[in-house]
């Protein structure tokens, strides 16, 4: 049976979802580089260059891609498979947020060896299946989808210190169609050939890297016979420090609050607030750390997610967002599926934890057939834990 046999529902709903879709690229998408991941193939197409969104349309209707990349990189001939022939003509600037890379979400992720033989669930400790003694596993790794909502606080602040503390304008916010988000911010001209330790310099200071916290609590001094107390992170600060200051709003007492607003001046309630400060910036500091993945933001010639194609990890949407929107965004059958508000009849590969998919509880055993909202289906198909039998409207 061919590949395209086996996963032939799967492979017609995204085929479906193509032709009637519009896929959100830069402007400039000729000086890029494409890149898809055809369906039973472990292996991407790299190098691939279009001149016209029909023409990529066509490539996609045929390949039919798993994943759908655009470089974040202009070249002057994208289509050479060498670097150094591809001229490189500089990069966005590109951020990462992912869920599963949190501090906060870190301890929550649960990973899993799930027998492809036998269908028994074990822990990652496990060389060969404990039931049947097969080495044959698929990986699954799954964190509540309330991390999300992690990710997206990181994300709010890491807009607001691209605006607030760095003088970005623009960006392209996307829902990375899995578990994190992507943000894009448009680089021209000279800014756009900073190297990739420049830009690693940059994620060090989103992440406080190094912030010298004792200089940051308020320090009683006497110069010329005068004492005086030098200010800690207020709201009206720049760079980091206002950053730092917006974490103190919820953590300090509402007597030392109005010192982040500049309104407290009696030395007596600053002095008594020092301690107060010492005691909660190291906090502060902490919550005020936007997390990225230095490794995305490095990288210049990285691949990004084309905004609305299918995201191969999962079988949801890849969602572009607005600053406006990102607020209200919520993983849900509406939002991610390619096809909303449908309901699949899959059939389990082997068996499945118990998780919260997208708002709705799953488990089961292999063989069992299931009648699920279509993300739901969608999550399990995409992960190889479930087949596709029917398509119910
Ligand atoms: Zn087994």
């Amino acid at each position: 049976m061919s590949v395209r046999e086996r996963d032939g529902i799967l492979v017609s709903i995204v085929k479906e979802y193509y032709a009637r879709t519009e896929l959100l690229l830069p402007e400039d998408f000729r000086l890029r580089e494409f890149a898809m991941q055809p369906f039973g193939s472990t292996t991407y197409v790299r190098h691939l260059s279009f001149n016209s969104l029909s023409e990529l349309k066509r490539v996609v209707l045929e390949r039919v891609p798993k994943h759908l990349y655009v470089s974040s990189a202009r070249y002057r001939d994208p289509s050479y498979p060498d670097m150094a022939m591809k001229g490189w003509l500089g990069s966005d600037l590109v951020f990462d947020i992912d869920a599963d890379h949190l501090p906060q979400c870190e301890e929550m992720v649960k990973e899993y060896r799930i027998c492809k033989r036998c269908g028994e669930i074990a822990d990652t400790n496990s060389d060969s299946c404990p039931r049947c003694g097969s080495k044959d596993f698929i990986e699954l790794s799954y964190i509540p989808f309330k991390c999300v909502d992690n990710a997206k606080e990181e994300l709010l602040k890491l807009l607001d210190a691209l605006e607030n503390e760095l003088g970005f304008r623009e960006w392209r916010i996307a829902f990375s169609g899995h578990r994190g988000f992507h943000v894009v911010v448009p680089l021209r001209g000279s800014d756009a050939l900073i190297d990739g330790e420049m830009r690693r310099e940059l994620v060090s200071y989103l992440k406080l890297e190094g912030v010298d916290v004792g200089s940051m609590l308020p320090v009683e001094r006497k110069r010329r016979g005068r004492s005086i107390i030098t200010l800690p992170p207020h709201l009206r600060s720049f760079g980091y420090r206002r950053r730092v200051a917006q974490q103190l709003v919820s953590l300090l007492s509402d007597e030392c609050k109005p010192i982040l607003e500049l309104k407290l001046s009696e030395y007596e309630r600053l002095r008594k607030c020092a301690e107060e400060i010492g005691s909660v910036i190291h906090e502060a500091v902490r919550r005020a750390a936007i997390y990225v993945d230095e490794k995305v933001t490095m990288d210049i010639s990285r691949l990004i997610r084309i905004p609305k194609s299918i995201n191969g990890k999962s079988g949801w949407l890849c969602i572009p967002l607005s600053v406006n929107e990102v607020q209200d965004f919520e993983i849900s059958e509406e939002t991610v599926s390619p096809i909303p508000n449908h309901e699949l009849v899959v059939k389990l590969v082997v068996s499945i934890p118990r998780m919260d998919i997208a708002g709705f509880v799953v488990e089961g055993v292999k063989g069992e057939v299931l009648k699920l909202p279509s993300s739901v289906a969608l999550y399990l198909a995409f992960k190889e834990l479930a087949k596709v039998i029917n398509v119910k409207r």
